[in-house]
């Protein structure tokens, strides 16, 4: 495992020479430690990726030609799946079979957009002007360089959705990964090398996140800043970069609903409520953590629901049949548990609520679920981020959507039912940006990803999330 960071090519210490600890939250052990990241190493990773940008050649290659160092970095990175899964079971606690996933969709994605990349060459839009002897088009161009600062629920997953979109791009780039699991992140230096990336175009600096992630939002060599974690950060963060007009992109917190009418058999229901929530510990940015239910149904979904949770295997990521592993960290834990203690005075608790007995030494929460939550309660407005399903019930398709459509959040909303015309018509009135019908969470790299209202700014994946990285450009000819 690398614990150093990896500028222009090369992995070096910090200026500083410190290094920080990095805990495994099933036993709150520290297993690593990697170098921690300041002002002076953000500006030496900034100066790098501008020289690459301004005179280096990446930028300048056909997009064939990037197309090809993007797909052995896929190639490299699905060879080491088990290696790197088993990295973010012991930095993230997430089960091995989803870490695996994980790597393997990073891989996809960076092989999806090498395929964007070839896409690229020779892409111009011819723009009909109207005016006799002047002809134009708009062609696309990298933006620059890039900041990418990423949070810890999907940590190589996570940069891959940054990197392999600007790389694809032409960009450049400095990464932040999130101090709670930078570990994973930092083998893309390696990884680079390997693939032939040429030096500076990929600089990636471990660090918290007001000494190694504010500098890099102030510095004046950045163009670009694409941010994916809380709120209150992408807010300070747009703030910024509003100093210098950085263009920014921002993937931010959500508190998603699921609409289940009537009509939805109680098995699938039950399925799609607990992956919604359950999946990754409920560390998932676009968890559904609202659960609405249509009156007829409430009481036998809520008790097969309370049934279902209660089977669930909780334990080390690495054991057998574990579907919840420990929370990321000792502070994720204590603040769930204090949602927890919060909930306990809002609304009816049914199942879990607490440590699992016998797993007091790691991060372990219960597959927490409060029924009839009132809807001003703060653990139905507020981002949980952890276990912790609120259920209540509605009447009407109309009440559904009001609740559903009551928060700051916008970024995912479901709704399950048989009537195909009636899901369709909820899903077009939900305010988010990403809507699944008769199902919650499954994520494609194809598709756009991103929020309404204060769940962020942008779009990324599919070709969305290589715009990103674009610049357009019209090219005016007077013949
Ligand atoms: P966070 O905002 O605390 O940290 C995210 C990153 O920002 C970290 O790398 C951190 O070091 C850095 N950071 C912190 N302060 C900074 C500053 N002042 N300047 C620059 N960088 C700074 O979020 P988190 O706790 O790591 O992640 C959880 C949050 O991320 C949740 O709200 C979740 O919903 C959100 N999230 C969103 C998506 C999405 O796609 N929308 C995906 C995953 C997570």
């Amino acid at each position: 495992m690398k614990n150093q960071l990896f500028i222009d090519g090369e992995y070096v210490d910090a200026t500083s020479g410190q290094m920080f600890d990095v805990v495994d939250p099933s036993d709150r052990s520290v297993f690593h430690r990697v170098a921690r990241g300041g002002a002076a190493d953000v500006d030496r990773a900034v100066q790098a990726a501008r020289r690459a940008f301004d005179s280096g050649p990446w930028p300048r290659m056909s997009g064939t030609e990037r197309a090809k160092v993007l797909r052995r970095m896929g190639d490299l990175i699905a060879k080491r799946t088990d290696e790197l899964a088993r990295i973010e079971v012991q930095d993230n606690g997430k089960p091995l079979p989803e870490a695996v996933w994980d790597i393997e969709d990073t891989a996809g994605v960076f092989h999806f957009y090498a395929d964007l990349a070839e896409g690229l060459d020779g892409a111009e839009t011819p723009v009909e002007l109207g005016m006799e002897g002047f002809t134009s088009k708009a062609v696309k161009e990298p933006v620059g360089v890039a900041g990418a600062i990423i949070p810890w629920n999907f940590p190589l997953l996570m940069a891959s959705w940054k990197v392999a979109p600007a790389l694809a791009a032409g960009c450049c780039m400095v990464l932040k990964p999130s101090e709670t699991t930078p570990v994973s992140a930092l083998e893309l230096g390696e990884i680079a090398n390997q693939a032939g990336l040429p030096a500076g175009v990929l600089n990636i600096i471990t660090g918290f996140g007001a000494e190694a992630g504010q500098p890099l939002t102030e510095h004046v060599g950045v163009d670009k800043l694409a941010f994916t974690g809380s709120v209150p950060t992408g807010s300070r963060i747009m703030a910024t970069a509003a100093r210098d007009i950085k263009t920014v992109s921002l993937e931010l917190g959500g508190k998603s609903p699921l609409v289940v009418f009537a009509d939805t058999p109680i098995e699938e229901a039950v399925e799609w409520i607990m992956f919604g929530i359950f999946w990754n510990q409920g560390e998932v940015c676009s968890a559904t953590s609202r659960v609405l239910i249509e009156e007829a149904a409430y009481d036998a979904v809520m008790a097969r629901l309370v049934e279902e949770a209660q089977k669930i295997k909780i334990g080390h990521g690495l054991e057998d049949g574990v579907l919840l592993g420990p929370l990321v960290s000792p502070s994720q834990h204590e603040k769930v548990l204090e949602w927890i203690e919060i909930g306990k005075t809002e609304a009816r608790l049914v199942t879990g609520g607490g440590v699992p007995e016998g797993l007091e030494a790691g991060c372990y929460v219960q597959p927490t679920i409060f029924a009839d939550v009132p809807e001003d309660a703060r653990i139905w407005t507020e981002e949980i981020f952890g276990p912790v399903v609120c259920v209540r019930s509605f009447k009407t398709e109309e009440e559904a959507i009001r609740l559903a459509n009551d928060s700051r959040f916008g970024l995912g909303a479901a709704v399950m039912s048989k009537d195909l015309e009636r899901a369709e018509r909820v899903a077009r009135a939900f305010r988010a940006g990403i809507v699944w019908i008769n199902c919650s969470q499954p994520t494609f790299t194809q598709a756009p990803w991103g929020g309404y209202k204060q769940s962020g700014i942008g779009r990324e994946l599919g070709i969305w999330g290589l715009n990103n990285y674009l610049e357009t450009k019209q090219i005016t000819t007077w013949n």
